[in-house]
């Protein structure tokens, strides 16, 4: 089969090139990847990969979306069958797995981290990673669900649950989590900010329904997030660190949340533990999510309730161009991967 190897770190370590198929092993089904799409960790495997235990040559993608071509008798999967891949083959005996909470799993192997990822021409994982979609579920938004929407699922939903008529800022939108966020929040009837360095991923997320947006570049986010929203939001969506984690803060109404999930911009802010006990704040953080999470965004996605935003569409060999697509970060949702 062909696939997108990483033989060595920076972007010309990247190539569409032949590799072994996969070999079905027990409790394992295989399934022929129909769409993918690119996520921030991609572009750390290919840069860094630091503190990711794996050996070059690895195949890359984290998600993937397509058809069953192989499985075994009692599987519950059918060959033919289209199905979406929960990205961590979690070991199912640990304290966390027993508990449900499989992101959290001691022993997980994740899909284009661990072992052989989804941007390529077939991929095997344990038959229990495969979720069955609807037959004429379209496949694209399928390859495009399970990072961004599992992880904003998790942190919208996971610990202190956003409720109806709650508001929320989502900072720095345009990215695929950031984006599901806002679908997600907007498809409970929450109040949406959003901040961006540029007006016209502001003026998309307006379209989409978000209530205002700033730009940090131009005006003091902290007090037009205050202004907007009449005393502060009730949770924060930050990935960004370092550069947003200030205003973050003091966008917050009493007793409001602070949720990350990434620190692009570092992981060093300032604590700001006054304004954090007298306003009684909540910080947490939060990544990917559990099965039954994804059991439930499934069921939204198959009831058409949501769908990613495409940015772009590339084919498989041109994994290079889509891989700079997210590097350069102006893409607004995901950067799809497709046959
Ligand atoms: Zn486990």
């Amino acid at each position: 089969m062909k696939a997108a190897v990483l033989t060595e770190r920076g972007a010309d370590g990247v190539t569409w090139s032949d590799y072994p198929d996969p070999v079905r092993k027990p409790g394992e089904s295989v399934m022929r990847v129909l769409s993918s799409s690119i996520n921030r960790v991609d572009l750390y495997m290919r840069d860094s990969g630091v503190g990711i235990t794996h050996s070059l040559p690895q195949v890359m993608g984290v998600e993937g979306a397509g058809e069953i071509v192989e499985t075994e008798p009692g599987s519950g999967l059918e060959v033919g069958q289209k199905v979406i891949l929960y990205a961590g083959a979690f070991c199912g005996s640990c304290r966390y797995c027993m508990a449900g909470n499989q992101p959290l799993c001691e022993k997980v192997q994740i899909m284009g981290e661990h072992r052989d990822g989804g941007f390529a021409d077939y991929i095997a994982m344990p038959s229990r990673n495969f979720f069955p979609l609807v037959d004429d579920a379209d496949m694209q938004a399928a390859g495009a669900l399970m990072t961004g929407h599992l992880t904003a699922w998790r942190m919208l939903f996971g610990k202190q649950t956003l409720m109806p008529g709650e508001s929320v800022l989502i900072v720095g939108i345009g990215g695929g989590v950031a984006v599901a966020c806002l679908q997600l929040a907007k498809m409970i009837g929450a109040r949406v900010f959003v901040t961006s360095s540029s007006d016209e991923k502001i003026a998309r997320a307006v379209a989409m329904g978000a209530e205002g947006g700033v730009n940090y570049t131009k005006d003091n986010v902290a007090k037009a997030i205050l202004d907007m929203s009449g005393g502060g939001v009730d949770m924060v969506i930050d990935s960004v660190g370092d550069a947003s984690w200030g205003d973050s803060l003091k966008s917050l109404r009493r007793g409001g949340r602070l949720v990350t999930c990434g620190a692009t911009t570092g992981s060093h802010p300032s604590a700001d533990i006054q304004r954090m006990f007298i306003r009684q704040l909540t910080v947490y953080g939060s990544t990917g999510g559990d099965v039954g999470e994804f059991r439930l965004l499934i069921d939204v996605f198959n009831q058409g309730l949501i769908k990613p935003v495409i940015d772009k569409t590339f084919r498989m060999p041109d994994i290079r161009d889509a891989l700079d697509r997210l590097y350069k970060g102006e893409q607004f949702g995901k950067v799809s991967v497709v046959a």
